[in-house]
């Protein structure tokens, strides 16, 4: 985005596509194809040995996806960009270039869910660990990092409760300790923030979100800004080092800005295998064409909305950025300049009970567990994603009994708060 001399809308509907060479088609087909016939055995071997870049199987590289990859990594100002089958795809695509047995990801305690159960449990497996820390303590986050540290990770609005992460100061973090900061920026989307700007070398997406927009696909992204120097020390040997899968090529020094992503097709991809398909592809390419549009009503919705929730007897407390009475209010202008997003949590006078008979009595409201639809949606942490944990854990995790989360949809907003209204009626009287 920094080097096009385009807008943002207008590369949200152009970026990457172009009229397509065989039939003209103006709108991106779906190439649903398993393989690509090559021009001769020199082609193919050529393709075989990254000498050229081309379409040889889908488990790597698909025309439909690589129009989304180009997309995505130009409205976050990226270099490249690899899709995969989800956001928690994405996730372990990012940290596999960087990580290996022993290593670890300093990593925010306030980061979905999902997540944390990944970092906290799943990624031991590899023999990869995380250290949770509160991103508010910069000293925490610096004391955290230890040599066998190989990033940095956080997300940009925290899901749920309206957390917004000061990129600059943790960025300033890693690049002392030599490492990515890797940022997950679902909940903002490149039109709210695009952390590139902020110091981060990598960013993270769920697309199954607001970049697809309508609920269909689950997919993910990783973007990689091209930035960081992988040779500047041997932190990072999978990028700097001989690979011995491809005659002993070295990442960095054959592809420089692009080695990240590279890697990520050429080894992430074709061993892990968590690719995206191609009418994925298509569905989030549709959506991504009115994120700026969809972005700025949801921003405008949740403002309205969570400024009437503020005010009314019934509720304890909101947590969205976007308010002025937020503590993230100043730090939500800097970072994310064109809104706090859409996703926040709403404590009810009434507790657990009234917020069950809440979620019970809303019409327009969906109770899902998802978030970042065209939609509104609510769900109630305590007595479903969080309903393991203990008193105490659902304090820390922003999910106590009173509280739901809500995705704010772009939806009628007068629509959106009579619903509430006649829910909360039901659910404190
Ligand atoms: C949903 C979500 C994820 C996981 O994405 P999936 O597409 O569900 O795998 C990761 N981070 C954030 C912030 C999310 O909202």
């Amino acid at each position: 985005m920094t080097n096009s001399p385009f807008g943002f809308d207008t590369l949200q509907i152009h970026a990457g596509a172009r009229p397509d060479p065989a039939t003209g088609a103006r709108q991106t087909p779906i190439y649903q194809t398993t393989a690509y016939v090559f021009r001769d055995a020199d082609h193919a071997a050529a393709l075989f040995n990254l000498q050229e870049v081309g379409f040889l199987y889908s488990r790597l590289t698909n025309p439909t996806v690589a129009v989304l990859q180009e997309r995505i990594a130009t409205l976050e100002g990226g270099q490249g960009a690899v899709c995969c089958s989800s956001g928690h795809a994405a996730q372990i695509m990012a940290l596999f270039p960087l990580m290996s047995p022993g290593m670890n990801v300093v990593a925010s305690t306030r980061a979905y869910g999902g997540t944390i159960t990944q970092f906290s449990q799943t990624i031991k497996r590899f023999g990869w660990s995380a250290k949770f820390v509160d991103f508010d303590d910069l000293e925490a986050i610096a004391a955290a990092v230890d040599e066998n540290t190989r990033a940095i990770f956080c997300e940009t609005i925290a899901n749920p409760g309206g957390y917004i992460t000061d990129l600059d100061a943790v960025a300033q973090i890693a690049d002392r300790a030599s490492i990515p900061l890797i940022v997950d920026n679902t909940s903002a989307t490149p039109y709210l923030c695009r952390p590139f700007e902020h110091g981060a070398s990598i960013v993270v997406h769920s697309t199954t979100k607001y970049l697809t927009g309508n609920g269909t696909v689950t997919g993910g992204a990783v973007v990689d800004s091209g930035t960081f120097d992988w040779s500047a020390t041997d932190k990072f040997p999978s990028l700097s080092q001989p690979e011995p899968a491809y005659h002993g090529l070295k990442f960095h020094e054959t592809f420089g800005p692009l080695a990240f992503t590279l890697h990520g097709i050429a080894i992430g991809l074709r061993d892990l295998g968590m690719t995206m398909n191609p009418q994925a592809a298509h569905y989030t390419l549709m959506g991504i064409e009115t994120l700026s549009l969809r972005m700025q009503r949801h921003v405008e919705n949740a403002i309205r909305i969570a400024e009437w929730l503020e005010t009314d007897p019934r509720i304890e407390k909101v947590t969205y950025a976007g308010l002025p009475s937020s503590p993230y209010f100043k730090r939500m202008e800097r970072i994310c300049p064109n809104g706090a997003g859409a996703l926040f949590t709403v404590a009810v006078k009434g507790g657990f009970d009234a917020c069950v008979r809440l979620v019970d009595s809303l019409q327009i409201f969906s109770h899902v567990a998802n978030l970042g639809d065209a939609r509104s949606l609510i769900i109630h942490p305590a007595s479903t994603t969080h309903r393991q944990l203990e008193p105490d854990q659902l304090e820390a995790a922003g999910a106590a009994p009173n509280v739901v989360r809500l995705s704010i949809g772009i939806e009628d907003a007068q629509d959106l708060i009579n619903d509430l209204d006649q829910a909360l009626t039901q659910a404190t009287s």
